[in-house]
C-alpha cells in the first residue's frame, strides 16, 4: 500500500478545554488515487492532511509512506520529505507579488530532482499567454492555477489540498477541479483534496468522509461516483 494511516488519534488543548480531534482513523490510499475528504466544519479535515502532510504530529498512530514511517524521520530527513514529495495547495494562494506566473511556479522546483517542464506545464494550466504577468494582474483561478503549477513542478508524489476552491466562484471552482484532476491523469500524482464543491462528484477515485472523529464513509469510486451525498 502507498500510504497507509493507522489508528491516528489528535486532540488539542488540556484540562477542560481539550477537544479530541481524530480518534483514530484508519485509511489506505493507494499510489495515483484521487482521494476526496468530505466533513462538516471542525471535522478534523485541515488535522489531517497537516498530519498527513508532517506538518503536525498525531497523538498516537501512525503515517507509512510507501512503507517508511514518518514518525521515524528525523528532522532533517522529514523536512527533505516535505519539499521533494509534497505539495500542498491552501484556499489562499500566497504567490510571491514581485514575481512573475512563471518566476512563482519555478520557486516550486526549488530543491527538486525531477522538476516537470515548465513550459509544458504553464501549457496544461492555461497560463502559458500569461507568464511573464504579476499576481495582482490575474484573476482569483488564474492566481490558483499558479498556485497549482507551484505545488506540482516538482511532481510530488502526494498533493494535498485543503478547499482548493474556497475562494472561488462556483464557475472558477469546477474549472481548478478539472484541472486537477488533469494532473491526477497526466501526472499520476496521488491526491489527497479537502473540498466542499459538489462538482467533484465526477472526478475522485476515492471518497472518505470524516464526521466526530471518526470516518463514517469510505469507499472506492470503481465508475466515479453517481452522486455524493452531501447531505449531513
Ligand atoms: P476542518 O478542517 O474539518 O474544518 P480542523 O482540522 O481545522 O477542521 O479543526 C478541527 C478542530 O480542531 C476544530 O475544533 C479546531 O478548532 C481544532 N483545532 C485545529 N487546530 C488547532 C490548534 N492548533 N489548536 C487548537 N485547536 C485546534
Ligand atoms: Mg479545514
Amino acid at each position: 500500500m502507498f500510504l497507509e494511516i493507522r489508528g491516528i488519534k489528535k486532540s488539542f488543548g488540556t484540562g477542560d478545554s481539550r477537544v479530541n480531534v481524530l480518534k483514530g482513523l484508519d485509511l489506505n490510499i493507494e499510489k495515483g488515487e484521487f482521494c476526496v475528504l468530505l466533513g462538516p466544519s471542525g471535522s478534523g479535515k485541515s488535522t489531517l492532511l497537516n498530519i498527513i502532510g508532517g506538518i503536525d504530529g498525531a497523538d498516537e498512530g501512525s503515517i507509512t509512506i510507501e512503507g517508511e514511517r514518518l514518525e521515524d524521520m528525523t528532522e532533517k530527513k522529514l523536512s527533505m520529505y516535505r519539499r521533494k514529495h509534497l505539495g500542498y495547495i491552501f484556499q489562499m494562494y500566497n504567490l510571491i507579488p514581485n514575481l512573475t506566473v512563471r518566476e512563482n511556479i519555478e520557486v516550486g522546483a526549488y530543491l527538486s530532482e525531477q522538476p516537470l517542464d515548465v513550459d509544458e506545464l504553464l501549457h496544461t494550466l492555461g497560463l502559458y499567454e500569461h507568464q511573464r504577468k504579476l499576481p495582482n494582474q490575474l484573476s482569483g483561478g488564474q492566481q490558483q492555477r499558479t498556485a497549482i503549477g507551484r505545488a506540482i513542478v516538482k511532481n510530488p508524489d502526494i498533493l494535498l489540498c485543503d478547499e482548493p476552491t474556497g475562494a472561488l466562484d462556483y464557475h472558477t471552482s469546477k474549472e481548478i477541479l478539472k484541472l486537477i484532476e488533469t494532473v491526477n491523469q497526466r501526472y499520476g500524482n496521488t491526491i489527497i483534496m479537502v473540498t466542499h464543491n459538489d462538482a467533484i462528484k465526477d472526478m475522485a477515485d476515492r471518497v472518505v468522509k470524516l464526521r466526530d472523529g471518526m470516518i463514517r464513509k469510505n469507499y472506492r469510486n470503481e465508475v466515479k461516483i453517481p452522486a455524493i451525498d452531501l447531505e449531513w
